[in-house]
């Protein structure tokens, strides 16, 4: 086993692991917790094999409370995984994933840094962008979203129409506070709406069940998706089935096991994928095949990150038809780029390049020092 291991141009030679501090404001959610960060740490991946090949990937958790994720548990999960990772076929992506669960329960998003890196190193190998290997590219163009942060009414206006001159045509409205409060912010914004933008008030689960009753006779008023009310699935069902208009879950599906349970209670519409929180390109085609197969609408998007988040999700979104898309998140913020060759945000749209793999190229010197190599 060991000589056959060895001889392997596709094994994993070294696994290098790099951080990088990205600057966030939040959105208005409670979800950052007490002490809201002013900065995400965002851990990227690169994956070296016997051959030289190499491979990126990226996962950035939104402080520590959002997701059952965080950054210093991310690179501890990667320490943990790493010894069994060495040596495994990069290009065989089910048996490195079937790998890592054999060596760590759960820790989805420390996983899904590897599945990426991984399917990038494939997309390379076979010279081909990794839309053509998650189903065939349908488009290079992907519409994105522009959210709107929780504010008062007219500074929610304000945003709006900043975002509508820079072309967005599909809009978050962030709510999740008073629920009374916040059905006038969401009817101020879609008022201020242009014929054929596309209105998603998001939650973020900051309602409770009952505040979620309350606001959604309102809500149901206003032409615009209502997005993950409240904190747990059991407390959306009652929601969803008062709700007459389009209905998406979030945060409370993280596996294609909760998915097809979603699909069978007809909990939902339209479902927001995030990449990383997934745990990786490969449970998140499944989902994204669940989701085609049944005529669900989705957003191919990610927690946080940078250039390289942007690629993976991008790549999804370019597989996926765009009738059963609502849009994906740009990941724009002022801070030094990660890579070299991610889809550019232009008039609101995502334009994808046609290099294999991830077709990014990442900036060492913005990596800078390696955090920790394994080798
Ligand atoms: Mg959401």
């Amino acid at each position: 086993m060991h000589g056959a291991v060895s001889i392997n141009p596709n094994a994993i030679a070294k696994i290098s692991v790099y951080g990088v501090a990205i600057p966030f404001h939040a959105l208005g959610s409670r979800w950052v917790g007490r002490d809201k960060p002013d900065h995400l740490d965002s851990t990227i991946v690169i994956i070296e094999t016997r051959s030289g090949l190499s491979g990126v990937g990226e996962s950035c958790p939104i402080g520590a409370i959002y997701l059952p994720a965080f950054a210093v548990g991310l690179r501890a999960a990667l320490e943990e995984m790493a010894p069994a990772l060495l040596g495994q076929d990069a290009t065989q992506i089910n048996q490195v994933n079937r790998v890592m669960d054999e060596t760590l329960f759960g820790h989805v998003y420390a996983k899904a840094v590897i599945d990426i890196a991984c399917w990038d190193l494939l997309g390379k190998h076979c010279a081909q962008p990794l839309s053509q290997l998650l189903g065939g590219r349908f488009q290079s163009r992907i519409p994105a979203y522009a959210s709107i942060p929780l504010r008062t009414p007219d500074d929610m206006v304000a945003m709006l129409k900043q975002k509508q001159s820079e072309g967005f045509t599909r809009f978050q409205i962030k709510i999740g506070d008073d629920p009374i409060e916040d059905c006038e912010r969401v009817r101020a914004v879609v008022a201020a709406g242009r014929d054929g933008d596309l209105f998603m008030a998001d939650a973020n689960r900051g309602w409770s069940q009952a505040d979620a009753l309350r606001a959604v006779g309102q809500i149901n008023q206003i032409d615009c998706y209502l997005e993950q009310p409240c904190a747990t699935y059991r407390e959306c069902l009652p929601v969803r089935e008062r709700c007459t208009r389009p209905f998406i879950l979030d945060e409370v599906i993280d596996s294609p096991q909760e998915l097809a349970r979603a699909i069978a209670d007809d909990a939902l519409d339209a479902l927001v994928i995030k990449v990383t929180h997934a745990g990786g390109l490969t449970p998140a085609k499944i989902q994204r095949d669940l989701c085609l197969s049944h005529g669900i609408k989705m957003r191919l998007e990610d927690t946080a990150g940078t250039e390289i988040t942007r690629a993976a999700q991008a790549q999804l979104a370019a597989a996926t038809p765009l009738s059963l898309q609502l849009g994906s998140y740009t990941f724009v913020n002022d801070r030094p780029a990660t890579a070299d060759g991610a889809p550019e945000v232009l008039n609101g749209m995502l334009h994808l390049n046609h290099e294999p793999g991830l077709g990014v190229t990442p900036k060492m010197d913005v990596l800078g020092e390696a955090l920790a190599v394994y080798a």
